[in-house]
């Protein structure tokens, strides 16, 4: 598992890096501090999007505030180069009966175009029991998807020591993820609302996993979701597509290539196949690129 997470962030890191046209290649993602973040994750007992937002010990709010924490410290050891915000919306639906308080956690690094060129790496912070409306019960989310978050966190670390480039990079973890998208969306939304122009989104949810459901142990590959229709598309507009013969060619395909491509050329040391999966995600399941892909934005899980 170590190595593929510390594959998994090179790729992200990879993939954001050229991107954003950064000066020198990034350094390499540290195994150990990627374990230890993931343990801390666990350690707030379960970051239901229901569960505590006040508990200085447990719960969502406690592991949102300690992401918080990380980022500011990250920031400070850049001398500001990193803004932290937080995105807030109140919602209520299906999963959130009595309506809660969704509450994304941004560290933003600025680049030199702006927000005419904006990266997001984004991995969702809250976590679930098989019943997803218990927010009581542990729910230690250490694969999914303290794996993610802890990429983010360690992400940021090592591009905040890249002086600035090009793309403006937004570290995200989101919230509400298990109770139907709603930090992905909130964050989309906002990028919409502000005009931001999303070069990539790129979503991280389970990373570093080796052990697959019928048992065998796969850690040299990754899988990379991309969709082929758009869900951004009306019909006329998927029509003109298939009739130019460019059905396979959309924005988020062509991330999905670049991916592929470069976990071949730039990163030759590291044993890493990318699987590009041709569906938005797994069979009839979900993730927080879906919410940026409807808006139009380029995204990939
Ligand atoms: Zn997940």
């Amino acid at each position: 598992m170590k190595k593929l997470f510390v594959c998994a962030c090179i790729i992200a890191i990879g993939l954001a890096a050229p991107l954003a046209a950064l000066a020198s290649p990034p350094a390499t993602p540290k195994a150990e501090r990627l374990k230890a973040d993931v343990e801390k994750l666990v350690s707030f007992g379960t970051r239901h999007t229901l569960s505590s937002a006040t508990d200085p010990k447990r719960g969502i709010g406690a592991a949102r505030k300690w992401a918080q924490s990380k980022f500011v410290k990250i920031a400070k050891a850049c001398n500001g180069c990193l803004q932290t915000e937080l995105l807030e919306r109140n919602m209520s639906g299906p999963r959130i009966p009595n309506g809660v308080n969704i509450v994304d956690v941004l560290a933003i690094k600025p680049g030199k175009m702006g927000w005419d060129h904006v990266i997001i790496i984004a991995g969702h912070i809250d976590s679930r029991v098989s019943d997803v409306m218990d927010f009581t019960k542990d729910a230690p989310g250490a694969s999914d998807d303290g794996s993610g978050s802890a990429l983010v966190i360690e992400a940021a670390r090592i591009m905040s020591q890249q002086p600035q480039n090009g793309a403006t990079i937004v570290f995200a973890l989101l919230s509400g993820e298990e109770q139907g998208l709603r930090g992905g969306r909130l964050l989309a939304e906002t990028a919409k609302e502000r005009g931001w122009k999303v070069s990539a989104k790129l979503n991280n949810d389970i990373v570093g996993g080796t052990l697959g459901t019928d048992g065998r142990k796969v850690d040299n590959v990754v899988r990379v979701f991309s969709e082929g229709i758009r869900a951004s598309e009306d019909l006329a507009g998927q029509m003109a597509r298939r009739n130019s013969g460019v059905e396979d060619d959309g924005p988020s395909r062509s991330l999905m290539r670049f991916a592929d491509k470069l976990a071949a050329q730039a990163y030759p040391e590291v044993t890493l196949d990318v699987f590009g999966v041709r569906r938005p995600d797994r069979f009839a399941r979900g993730g927080d690129h879906l919410p940026a892909l409807g808006l139009g934005f380029p995204a990939i899980r």
